[in-house]
């Protein structure tokens, strides 16, 4: 037996699942799913079948279907639940609720209710991703699935062109090439990119290169599951007077080496044609 029997509070308890491997799970999320009052999932057959793998009984205990979108009446059900003092498990079909899955609204009028909330952290596929991509991971923003629709997904892009950090999307097997192509064309062709397929799994792939490269590889529908990571920009399509200006902006209240860490992070670009350029600026002050 992998698992024990808590002595579980009141409340609602997020749980991870794997994204693939199922011993992915951890001991903790066992332990709350063996112990739960009630276990709430996405996707109740995926739920059994992730209890019968582990050998978590369900006994008599309720498992309910719970979606953000089955809307405010699914939501009722488990916040009487919760009221009744019960201790309620939701995870999500895969990964980490919440996480382009359902759970936000959930977790969000639980708390405003004053119950208890707890997550049992573990798998996510951005972090998968993140881990592999070979891309800096100091900071980066998570743009979820771009809209399928050409000129939203464009516009999507272009709402993240300037981001100081990896971007990172999900993609749908299907879309991925067309996603490539728009990136390449609003992003700049020129960027690293990475695709990551499969994490975890048999068939785990992860393909690096240009946006252009890859947009020209990948041309039809891949198989499975996609994670999109973008590089920031490197800072070649940054106007100098953006830069100059930043800078004077960031000497006013910073020393020389501060200001260039700081403007030379927010643009991408590098830090010591910045702190040259930081000089010569407070030398002229
Ligand atoms: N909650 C999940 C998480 O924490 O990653 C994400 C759920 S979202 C509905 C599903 C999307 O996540 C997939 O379409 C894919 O983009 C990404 N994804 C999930 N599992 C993956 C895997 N094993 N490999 C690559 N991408 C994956």
């Amino acid at each position: 037996m992998n698992h024990q029997i808590l002595r579980l509070q009141p409340g609602l308890h997020f749980v991870a699942t794997p994204i693939g491997t199922a011993r992915d799970i951890t001991l903790r999320a066992l332990d709350i799913l063996a112990s739960a009052d009630v276990i709430a999932a996405e996707d109740t057959r995926s739920m059994r079948r992730l209890l019968e793998i582990h050998g978590v009984p369900l006994g008599d205990r309720p498992l309910v279907s719970y979606h953000d979108h089955s809307g405010a009446k699914g939501r009722e059900k488990l916040l009487s639940l919760l009221a009744e003092g019960k201790s309620v498990a939701y995870a999500s079909e895969a990964g980490t609720p919440l996480i382009a899955d359902p759970g936000f609204h959930l977790s969000k009028e639980a708390q405003e209710a004053g119950h208890t909330v707890t997550s049992a952290p573990g798998p996510s596929a951005i972090i998968t991703a993140l881990t592999l991509a070979g891309l800096p991971t100091d900071a980066f923003f998570f743009a979820g699935f771009l809209p399928n629709a050409k000129g939203a997904r464009r516009s999507a892009l272009e709402a993240v062109k300037d981001v100081p950090g990896t971007l990172v999307f999900y993609e749908s097997p299907k879309r991925v090439g067309e996603m490539l192509r728009d990136a390449a064309r609003v992003l700049g062709g020129q960027r690293a990119a990475v695709v990551c397929r499969e994490l975890t799994k048999k068939f785990e792939e992860v393909r690096r290169g240009t946006l252009e490269g890859l947009a020209t590889d990948i041309d039809g529908a891949l198989r499975g599951e996609i994670v999109v990571l973008i590089d920031r920009s490197s800072g070649e399509d940054v106007a100098e007077g953006d830069i100059e200006e930043a800078l004077r902006g960031a000497l006013e209240n910073m020393s020389v080496r501060d200001a260039a860490d700081s403007v030379a992070k927010a643009f991408g670009v590098n830090k010591r044609k910045i702190y040259q350029l930081a000089l010569t600026l407070s030398a002229k002050k």
